[in-house]
């Protein structure tokens, strides 16, 4: 038998043990809330009847791996700014979607690349627009936020931030892919800025996007967006994906939005601020308000594209109204799905 002190000792070690662990509540220790997750990869015109099928499982297998990323953080306890941040990162190194290294041509013939993600919990936000040669700008985006007093910075001197900031750089070769190359001269054929169909087995004739929205368990919400924009863009165009309350928002009052479609249109709709306003000031269902903004609002000014968001109590909402949407998303139950088509049922359709 153990003598009394001894035992008295163990009691009080084990105690402080658990008053310490119990006191450890910081961003990376399990919660118990729900968690949800959901990603986009672009909307545009997507036609089952001329995908390659070959590459239509690459791209799905891709989804799915971006989602599972942001997930695996999110069950670890992590925290949601994490979670999108690695999705994102994800569907950047993929060739397949319109960011990071799958970053469509401007009309000179390079990759200039916008992104941005919001912290819900306390309303921080960094962005980057118009920048090069960076292989992650999702990185560089939270960069500003976390390293810099700004919100946004822009072409030269974000890259010079960049350098400071010690961010990984890939040179023009990494940016490559024949097909956004091919995009780029059918566009200069068509002196088009929007379109981006040479190559007609991808379905996303259009431009597209990457983005990702995400609650954790310790109820904070992030959105995370990145983009390459327009195939020919010319004149230091930017998008909707770097402006905060137009591609992206997160507020843990309301919702987190990432959004991908025709930027112009989005940004004179203010998208992302709109669905997540409806819903705190209106007391808008997250469905509801994103039917409303999506559907209604955006059609009647002829804005095409979608949005993905999750809520505080973990619902979800993708809606497009494009002909397809690559995304994917975890609902706060487990369920996985991934999707492309209108009718590939994803949660929160
Ligand atoms: N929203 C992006 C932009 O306008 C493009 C897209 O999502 O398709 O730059």
């Amino acid at each position: 038998m153990l003598p009394i002190q001894t035992v008295r000792l163990l009691s009080f070690t084990c105690l402080l043990a658990m008053a310490m662990n119990a006191s450890a509540e910081t961003p990376g220790d399990a919660a118990n809330g729900p968690i949800a997750i959901a990603i986009h990869a672009g909307a545009g015109t997507m036609n089952p009847d001329e995908m390659d099928r070959q590459l239509e499982a690459q791209i799905r297998g891709t989804l799915l791996e971006a989602v599972q990323a942001g997930h695996h953080v999110l069950r670890l306890g992590g925290s949601s700014l994490d979670a999108v941040e690695a999705a994102v990162k994800l569907l950047e190194d993929s060739p397949h979607f319109n960011a990071g290294r799958g970053a469509v041509f401007n009309s000179e013939g390079k990759n200039e690349m916008d992104a941005s993600i919001m912290d819900g919990s306390n309303l921080q936000a960094g962005a980057v627009a118009g920048v090069h040669n960076i292989r992650n700008p999702i990185l560089l985006a939270r960069r500003v936020m976390t390293h810099s007093p700004h919100v946004m910075l822009a072409g030269e001197g974000a890259v010079s931030f960049a350098r400071e900031q010690g961010i990984e750089f890939a040179d023009d070769d990494y940016f490559y892919t024949e097909r956004r190359w091919q995009q780029l001269q059918q566009a200069k054929q068509d002196a088009d800025v929007k379109s981006a169909h040479a190559d007609a087995k991808y379905p996303d004739r259009w431009m597209s996007t990457v983005g990702a929205v995400a609650l954790d368990s310790h109820g904070n919400l992030a959105a995370a967006t990145s983009t390459g924009g327009m195939t020919n863009k010319r004149y230091g165009r930017v998008g909707d994906s770097p402006i905060i309350g137009a591609g992206t928002y997160a507020d843990n009052r309301s919702c987190a939005v990432s959004a991908t479609g025709h930027g112009e249109f989005f940004i004179r709709a203010t998208v992302a601020r709109d669905i997540c306003a409806r819903v705190q000031y209106q007391g808008a269902s997250l469905q509801q308000a994103t039917d409303d903004v999506v559907m209604g609002e955006l059609v009647r000014m002829g804005g095409e594209g979608g949005i993905i968001s999750v809520d505080a109590k973990g619902n979800l909402a993708l809606v497009f109204n494009s002909q397809g949407m690559y995304r994917a998303s975890v609902d706060s139950a487990g369920d996985i799905r991934v999707g492309i088509y209108k009718d590939d049922a994803a949660a929160g359709e």
